[in-house]
């Protein structure tokens, strides 16, 4: 058997592509745990007197933040939310149930919700409606703008500083390609750590695992036997392809120059960090139906727009904010 790299006591059982060492459990843990934190440091994520709402889906990548946050941060000041999308076969209530008891042992509560309390419909619903209107419109989209939507408008109800979501390394570059990919300026520049939202309305999002590679936060959650979620989404085969081409892409140059992706955020990280904290917050106008923050150039928020193409005619939660509140 291969010593552990680190510690040279252990036996080691994970192979670290891109950093050449071979570690033990212990030290696999206390690595990813080291880089989780560094990166939290580096760019100020958070403090211990910050109130954080952390986004769980109950895949492994939610696990892996949970058990970290909860060891490095006091627990009174972490609250979690867990929305239902709302797919047929697609087992989340059983797993948030176990994701809730896990959450637990922790001192952490978890917020139940659904796509259906808040627009009205489940993910499931508002696609087959879009698409009897002949509207193709991917369910990532749906699933993607309704989720982040909730997750802000619970943070902004229940006083959170920071809202704290799970994307690792693997997410993240696939962002940034995808933004460079369409030219996105703006978009690439949000991505980055250093720069601020784009309205008042909206509350901080961190991402403390940014820098773990996917295969490690899966070896992690497996490490640690936590009651995974296991059953695929039915609408994968209706992801955005652009997506899907360069996540099959980055991983081929990755199995062949290990340690690839960690160099493209890194440099992304240096050279935009200039240019990302001076990124003043847009001019933002309101969306007519919901009052959330939208492009000065729109009428609808990106989420009303969505719900239109299903014949909805705003989300359910439309008027938390009253026209004369402040409007960033
Ligand atoms: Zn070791
Ligand atoms: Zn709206």
């Amino acid at each position: 058997m291969v010593k552990c790299s680190v510690c040279g006591i252990r036996d080691a059982v994970v192979f670290q592509q891109h950093s050449g060492k071979a570690l033990c459990r212990q030290c696999f843990i206390e690595d990813v745990t080291a880089r989780t934190i560094a990166e939290i440091k580096r760019w100020k994520m958070f403090g211990p007197k910050n109130r954080l709402l952390l986004g769980l889906s109950g895949g492994k990548d939610s696990y892996v933040l949970l058990d970290i946050l909860a060891r490095i941060h006091p627990v009174s000041r972490i609250l979690a939310v867990s929305i239902i999308e709302g797919i047929p076969r697609y087992n989340r209530e059983e797993d948030i149930r176990r994701l809730k008891v896990v959450a637990r042992e922790y001192g952490v509560d978890v917020i139940v919700t659904s796509i259906r309390e808040y627009t009205g419909h489940s993910l499931a619903e508002l696609v087959m409606r879009a698409w009897r209107k002949g509207k193709r419109i991917s369910p990532c989209t749906y699933c993607g703008i309704s989720r982040r939507r909730i997750l802000n408008f619970y943070a902004r109800m229940y006083g959170a500083d920071k809202t704290v979501t799970a994307h690792n390394l693997d997410d993240e570059v696939q962002t940034a390609v995808v933004n460079l990919l369409r030219g996105d300026r703006i978009g690439l520049l949000r991505l980055h750590p250093a720069a601020s939202p784009a309205s008042k309305l909206i509350v901080p999002r961190v991402k403390p695992l940014r820098k773990i590679y996917e295969w490690e936060s899966a070896t992690y959650a497996y490490m640690k036997k936590f009651p995974l979620q296991e059953t695929e989404c039915m609408f994968i085969r209706y992801a955005p392809t652009l997506r899907a081409r360069v996540r099959d892409m980055l991983y081929v140059i990755e199995s062949r120059r290990p340690g690839t992706l960690l160099r493209i955020l890194e440099l992304l990280d240096e050279v935009l960090e200039e240019e990302a904290r001076n990124l003043s917050p847009e001019a933002l106008s309101r969306c007519k139906k919901c009052g959330e923050p939208t492009s000065p150039s729109r009428h609808l928020c990106k989420l009303c727009e969505i719900l239109e193409l299903a014949d909805v005619q705003r989300p359910v939660y439309s008027v938390y904010y009253s026209e004369n509140s402040d409007p960033a």
